[in-house]
């Protein structure tokens, strides 16, 4: 599919990064097919990541994700899911490569700035997570 879906995270809202990780992502040559800027409860982190339910670092990911404002979005390119995560860089900004988002924005393996789906198939369970199919172009 030429599509994904990102959430840009608590942690990069918090330090004023939007903007300019909304410019990288463009300038990747991504479109946004649709975006919003919302906040999670925990109720509704806790289902957004209910994937990660067994894993030690749960509780403290969807106490994360519900802490502050995030920007989601479906991303549309060519080969979208798998650019898109070149484009971040690995889940630990540590291991990402230079100039990847993570290595430039984020802090640590939890509060690691945004999130790319990791396939097609969530790509479309996660992007119908937050949007209608109205709010969809
Ligand atoms: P994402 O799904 O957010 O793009 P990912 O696919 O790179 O991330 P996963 O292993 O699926 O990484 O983990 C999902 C998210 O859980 C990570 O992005 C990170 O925020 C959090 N996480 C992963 N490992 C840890 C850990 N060891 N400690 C705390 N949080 C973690």
């Amino acid at each position: 599919s030429n599509r994904t879906f990102t959430m840009i995270k608590p942690d990069a809202t918090a330090k004023g990064h939007t903007g300019a990780i909304l410019d990288q992502i463009i300038k990747a040559g991504f479109t946004v097919k649709a975006m919003k800027w919302t906040k999670l409860t925990k109720e509704q982190a806790g289902a957004f990541y209910a994937v990660h339910k067994e894993r030690p670092f749960y509780g403290e990911l969807v106490d994360f994700m519900s802490s502050g404002q995030i920007v989601a979005a479906i991303l549309e390119k060519d080969n979208a899911v798998a650019d898109f995560r070149k484009l971040i860089g690995a889940t630990n900004p540590a291991q990402a490569e230079e100039g990847t988002i993570r290595k430039k924005f984020a802090a640590s393996v939890g509060e690691n700035a945004v999130h790319g789906s990791d396939s097609d198939e969530n790509a479309a369970i996660e992007g119908s997570f937050f949007f209608s199919g109205l709010e969809i172009f």
